[in-house]
């Protein structure tokens, strides 16, 4: 056999060769459909091959693909900047571009400091996030990061960030029901501040819903109207990591607009250019900048590839095209149907748990009993089994595995925002059937 060159996720593991996509579908070079039922990482939001996107990325090509944002401007960036603003009902954010989450979040994290910084206050250089949550997989994003299983090998090399409790009902921290816990998760973050000093501490990072450190939890009702409650009364700046819930996937355009909270910094990637090609973005809300603008004038952040006119313009068109075809919308309606599905599926499936999210961001948790919620032992590899079998079937869904400690089975169904009523029945059949072949395994 000849040897190999690309670094895939697991070695030793035969990947098949895609060969195109349309629609909700993926193909390999065997001829076999793919359902993208998590649109990849939660990414591939308007789903595969539309020729708008396409025709936008060509046209750019044809001007210029990229310039160096130390010597030029360009009219997608700016443009895609002003639109971005525009689409949050806050309104007045500026946009830093990026080029993947991680780097979201990490340029949030030290824009949070430098904001700081400018007005003198040199010791505020702390992040506090939650325990399950995930910002991503360098490592100053990891160092913000819950996800026990993607930072075990470099903890000493981590930052050492505070950490507060998850919003998940299901498991409640404090044991406690979502009626009349009085929102004891939220309060946990000021019990940190107040431990910690608010004078150490620059801003608190959060996903709207927890995406790959959890499957899909969403918090209580309230949570971040107190959340953003307690961080501005102690001058701490919130960070929302919208890069899996951003740009339409939970039904509004920002995850946190369900909530009614205005973030200073917002985190987006994935949707963003769903898929097309590597973007991500920091929104900065003008009060954040203002002191920077008076002072220094220059973030301490930036990669070549910045805010390149090419992704900018594929970005715009993704936009676009999610604004034409109103596909918050449809993540809102299908959402619904989706969820109905998999609660309907929940009911003849005893290993399943708990199903939950918002939207077209939905989590299936298994459970060895779904009485006491007992977790399956790791060592089983049940959402590893689950995913196989789904993927041998011809349907795709995302791990969230491991999210308690290392312990814990869930995976993500988060297809295409353009899936139909038909593909999201085939896509619970072939779910389905992939559960209940591991169940029987566990017979
Ligand atoms: N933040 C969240 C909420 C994510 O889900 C992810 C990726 O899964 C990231 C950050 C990191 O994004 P990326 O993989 O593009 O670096």
């Amino acid at each position: 056999m000849e040897r190999e060159h690309l670094i895939k996720p697991v070695l030793d593991h035969p990947y098949p060769t895609v060969q195109y996509g349309k629609g909700v579908f993926l193909y390999d070079d065997q001829g076999k459909a793919y359902l993208d039922g998590a649109s990849g990482a939660v990414t591939a939001g308007i789903g595969h091959g539309v020729p708008e996107i396409i025709e936008a990325m060509t046209e750019q090509a044809s001007k210029v693909s990229f310039v160096y944002r130390s010597q030029f401007t360009s009219e997608p960036a700016e443009k895609l900047a002003k639109k971005l603003s525009d689409l949050e009902p806050g309104g007045d954010y500026w946009a830093f571009f990026v080029n993947s989450g991680s780097e979201a979040t990490e340029t949030a994290m030290k824009i949070a400091i430098q904001h700081w910084q400018e007005k003198g206050r040199f010791g505020k250089n702390k992040v506090i996030s939650r325990r399950m949550s995930y910002h991503g997989i360098t490592m100053g994003a990891l160092s913000m990061s819950g996800h026990v299983l993607r930072r075990r090998r470099f903890i000493p090399l981590l930052e050492d960030f505070p950490v507060v409790a998850p919003p998940y009902c299901y498991r409640c921290p404090f044991k406690l029901n979502a009626a009349s816990c009085k929102l004891a998760c939220a309060d946990d973050l000021e019990t940190a501040i107040k431990r910690i000093g608010a004078e150490h501490i620059a801003a608190f990072i959060a996903e709207p819903i927890v995406g790959a450190a959890g499957g899909a939890i969403v918090p209580p009702e309230g949570y971040y109207k107190r959340i953003k409650e307690i961080c501005d009364r102690h001058e701490i700046l919130f960070i929302a990591d919208e890069v899996m819930t951003g740009i339409a996937r939970t039904g509004e355009m920002f995850g946190m607009q369900h909530d009614g909270v205005e973030p200073d910094l917002i985190a987006l990637g994935k949707g963003l250019s769903a898929g097309y090609t590597p973007m991500a973005a920091t929104l900065v809300k003008d009060h954040v900048m203002a002191p920077i603008l008076q002072g220094s004038k220059s973030i301490m952040a930036g990669h070549t590839y910045s805010a390149n006119p090419q992704s900018a313009a594929v970005s715009l068109a993704v936009l676009d095209y999610i604004e034409k075809h109103q596909l918050a919308q449809a993540a809102q309606s299908r959402g619904v149907y989706l969820m109905a599905k998999l609660r309907q599926l929940a009911d003849g499936i005893e290993i399943i748990g708990d199903v939950r999210g918002r939207g077209l961001l939905l989590g299936i948790e298994f459970v060895r009993n779904r009485d006491d919620k007992e977790m399956f032992p790791p060592a089983a590899g049940i959402t590893a089994r689950i995913i196989d079998k789904a993927f041998h079937k011809g349907l795709l869904v995302y791990p969230a595995a491991g999210a308690v400690d290392g312990a814990g089975d869930a995976i993500i169904v988060a297809p295409p925002l353009v899936i139909t009523e038909a593909e999201i029945d085939l896509l619970v059949l072939l779910l389905e059937e992939a559960v209940r072949e591991v169940m029987d395994e566990l017979a």
